[in-house]
């Protein structure tokens, strides 16, 4: 085992504070990971403040983790010391199901390790990325390509691939309208990689305040949701809509928007269930989907285009010290578009 350094929850009120974890020494395929940036994810925010249920304290989160390896167990084949490796929402899974055989490792029937809060193989509590180093299954870990800045990689790892995976599934591309609710961390995220797949893309964003932004990430249009001409003027045009928005949203307003055999996917999402109207899906044949995340393939998959493509996630750079003030800006919805911590300010 080793000690660490580390930013921790105590509590779900208390503000994040500096102390340690415990990581197991690296078994034959495991990889010790000296981490360099780790990004600040919502689910964090939920997860810390109990939000999402109850999680036991102290708990270090952080899924969007990236750095270099400099250890390796004697089995590993897939990486080496030196290698830049990033790890997203998932370090282990079964292996064994339906989905995980599939490369579907997020939709583990028997439930996926997550990065943080997860109960581990070896029966402790895993612990994220707000933290030095890391130990992790070297099939969970992830090559980054050099040519992506490293301090902006980090968020690839959740918001990168949980917009990816739904694009790429229903097939965003040439020819193809795609709508993108919320301009936050994953929306930025879905405008650059839709529009780099070659698809036409609209922001929808409750006002027009990103609008310069939205464009510069290459979509064509941009509409203020708290128009009530949107709607009208948007019905029946679109193949894809991607909502990253968690607040509770009026769908059915949105599913007006798709065309025939047009599909709305809720990638984030709000505490309460939303009243769909099946008349609604039945006028156009209309589909309401979720997506979560990605496999550790696909995942690969996006890290290689983001690398190809030039795209990077928008970020603020902030020291571990920072983390709490953080926060507040996350809830505030006042940050653009991700916090990054550096960890070198933890070591
Ligand atoms: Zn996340
Ligand atoms: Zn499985």
């Amino acid at each position: 085992m080793r000690t660490v350094n580390a930013i921790a929850a105590t509590s779900a009120t208390a503000p994040l504070v500096r102390t340690t974890v415990e990581r197991r020494d690296p078994g034959p395929r495991d990889v010790l990971i000296e981490i360099r940036y780790a990004g600040i994810c919502h689910s964090d925010i939920h997860t810390v403040r109990g939000e999402w249920g109850e999680v036991a304290y102290p708990l270090t989160v952080g899924h969007e983790i990236v750095g270099h390896v400099v250890e390796v167990g004697a089995e590993v084949t897939k990486h080496k010391i030196g290698d830049r490796v990033g790890v997203g929402c998932m370090v282990n899974s079964c292996r064994e199901c339906e989905n995980c055989r599939a490369g579907l490792e997020q939709y583990c029937t028997g439930g996926n390790v997550g990065t943080y809060a997860s109960v581990d193989r070896d029966g402790t509590i895993t612990q994220g990325g707000y933290s030095t180093h890391v130990v992790v299954d070297e099939d969970f870990v992830l090559r980054v390509p050099e040519n992506i800045p490293i301090e902006a990689v980090a968020p690839l790892l959740c918001a990168g691939i949980t917009t990816y995976s739904p694009l790429a599934h229903w097939n965003a591309g040439p020819g193809k309208k795609v709508a993108v609710i919320g301009m936050g961390g994953l929306g930025h995220m879905a405008v650059k990689i839709a529009a780099a797949m070659g698809a036409e893309v609209t922001v929808l964003s409750q006002t027009l305040s990103k609008k310069d932004d939205g464009l510069a990430f290459g979509a064509e249009n941009y509409y203020a949701t708290s128009d009530p001409a949107t709607f009208e003027a948007l019905a029946n045009t679109f193949d894809l809509i991607i909502n990253t928005v968690s607040a509770q949203t009026d769908i059915n307003a949105y599913l007006r928007l798709l065309r025939l055999d047009g599909t709305l996917v809720s990638v984030g999402a709000p505490p309460e269930p939303l009243p769909v109207r099946a008349f609604v899906l039945f006028g156009a044949r209309r589909s309401f989907a979720g997506s979560s995340i990605g496999g550790i393939a696909e995942t690969q998959e996006m890290l290689d285009f983001c690398a190809e493509k030039g795209i990077a996630p928008e970020i603020e750079l902030i020291d571990a010290d920072a983390v709490n003030e953080a926060y507040e800006r996350v809830v505030a919805s006042d940050v653009r578009y991700r916090f990054v911590i550096d960890i070198d300010s933890l070591r």
